[in-house]
């Protein structure tokens, strides 16, 4: 048997799940392994997820802006758009911050391995360069991919899944998006600033499904307009190669053309995690019929000595939730009280608006019936807002009927997910809308939508007429 190297703790994928736990416990003093299949650490989040599409989306919005500086009275020409350029600033971004990653792993002696893992033991990993590795404890953080239904497979550049998209190989005349979720609708929004003609195709009766309707409204009415068309209830029953563009049929209630050719098309339609081919059969760990690794509070799996975290660990599929399980996983693994037990973990679409909630939304308590207020702050009514041209925004409280205590908050409008931060806070320090009704918000910032939402309740909102009974 060749030599086979033991670690206390090997993390396999080094995303923001994977890395923030191989930190943590080299910090309380393990000997860590860090095991990615690719060139630099950071996964899907940073290579080709999270931070390149925030950098396009900041690009697409300073498009979007300086049309809207027309209002101000401002008026720019066309802008010119040079992809190279725009590829090369998102590249550099991603660069550097993979770079300092590196740096982090050399500091704090995070061994870093870059190869393919199977599953040969409990207690061993082979790697793709032949050798074994031991472990003491393991996490598995290897993500998730983008889901491809069989109707929708088609082998060419043109037909592209949101890596293929980042790319930005080109700026289609006109572009299928399908799938109306958080991809489609942040990278329809930065191909329709960039120029292309987006339709968007969404299989049910809302985009964004699960969000509050009355939080994707405001987000629909600009799209609207930016967007060729969307086409709701409708599925895409084929798509074939056709010359220089792809042919897709279209099924739906409401479609009138069901068949048109698109330049490119993206596939949106959902993430699936990375558990199969990992070897996992040779261990105790065991999947839920979705595929994904079923863990408990710690996030142990069913074999005492393996972790698994992030997206492969279940819904939702969102790096700051694979950070969050790394560290419990890292602190049961070294013996401390750690158990998941977040009551918010929030949620941003990075579109302009955006859109951010965390906590309980109107529609799960709704459906679970749950005795709920609900307290809303049109942004018509925010001087902030005002300032900014930005008043189609909402700020809205999902309370406790009886105690007033804050269970969810709902944001769509120009800066939610920096706004929901003081929300994620409320609801897990049980804070009540007394609590947000009191604290001193500075004037002028949209932050003041989460105390007058909450006054809102007691009739004490300045901006709002006080409804007499
Ligand atoms: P999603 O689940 O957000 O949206 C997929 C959409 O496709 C849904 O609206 C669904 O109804 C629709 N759909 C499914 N099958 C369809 C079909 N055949 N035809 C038309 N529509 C269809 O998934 P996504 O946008 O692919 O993103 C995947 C995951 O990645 C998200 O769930 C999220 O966890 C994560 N993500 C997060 C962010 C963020 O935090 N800002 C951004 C991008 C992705």
């Amino acid at each position: 048997m060749p030599d086979v190297t033991e670690s206390d703790l090997i993390v396999l994928g080094a995303g923001p799940g994977g890395y923030a736990a191989a930190f943590l416990a080299a910090d309380k003093g393990m000997k860590v392994t860090l095991i990615d299949a690719a060139e630099k650490p950071g996964g899907t989040c940073l290579h080709v997820g999270c931070i390149p599409s925030k950098a396009l989306l900041h690009a697409a919005k300073l498009i979007t802006d300086a049309r809207d500086g027309e209002q101000w009275g401002i008026h720019f020409t066309k802008p010119k758009v040079d992809l190279a350029a725009l590829r090369a600033q998102g590249n550099k971004i991603v660069d550097t911050l993979a770079k300092n990653l590196l740096e982090l792993c050399k500091r704090r002696k995070v061994e870093l391995v870059k190869a393919r893992a199977v599953f040969a033991d409990s207690q061993t990993l082979e790697l793709d360069s032949g050798s074994r590795r031991r472990f003491k404890h393991c996490i598995i953080a290897i993500g998730s991919s983008p889901t491809i239904p069989a109707a929708l497979k088609l082998d060419s550049l043109r037909a592209m899944d949101s890596t293929g998209a980042l790319r930005l190989e080109e700026i289609p005349a006109t572009l299928l998006v399908v799938g109306g979720g958080y991809i489609g609708l942040e990278l329809g929004y930065v191909y329709a600033a960039l120029g292309s003609k987006v339709t968007v195709v969404e299989m049910t009766d809302g985009l964004l499904p699960g969000v509050d309707r009355d939080l994707v409204r405001p987000l629909q009415n600009r799209l609207e307009p930016l967007f060729q068309k969307i086409h709701l209830s409708t599925k895409v029953a084929k798509l074939a190669e056709a010359g220089k563009g792809i042919r897709v049929n279209l099924e739906g209630a409401e479609v009138t053309e069901k068949e048109a050719t698109f330049d490119r098309v993206l596939i949106a339609v959902g993430r699936r995690p990375n558990s199969g081919g990992l070897g996992l059969e040779k261990t105790k760990v065991q999947l839920d019929e979705k595929g994904f690794i079923k863990v408990n509070e710690q996030r142990r799996t069913a074999d005492e000595r393996i972790f698994a975290i992030g997206d492969i660990a279940g819904e939702p599929m969102l790096a700051h939730k694979a950070t969050h399980e790394g560290k419990v996983a890292v602190e049961a693994i070294a013996g401390e009280p750690a158990a998941f037990d977040a009551r918010a973990i929030p949620a941003v679409v990075f579109t302009d608006p955006e859109i951010a909630w965390c906590g309980l939304t109107e529609t799960e308590a709704r459906r679970d019936k749950h005795e709920v207020k609900v307290a809303r702050f049109p942004w018509l009514a925010s001087g902030r807002a005002a300032t900014l041209a930005r008043t189609e925004g909402l700020t809205k409280l999902v309370l406790d009927a009886e105690s007033d205590r804050v269970l969810g908050v709902g944001i769509v409008g120009a800066g939610a997910g920096e706004l929901i931060g003081e929300a994620v806070l409320a609801v897990e320090m049980s804070a009540s809308a007394r609590d947000l009704s009191l604290i001193i918000h500075p004037h002028p910032t949209l932050t003041e939508t989460l105390g007058e939402a909450a006054e809102a309740i007691y009739g004490t909102a300045t901006h709002l007429l006080r409804v007499r009974k």
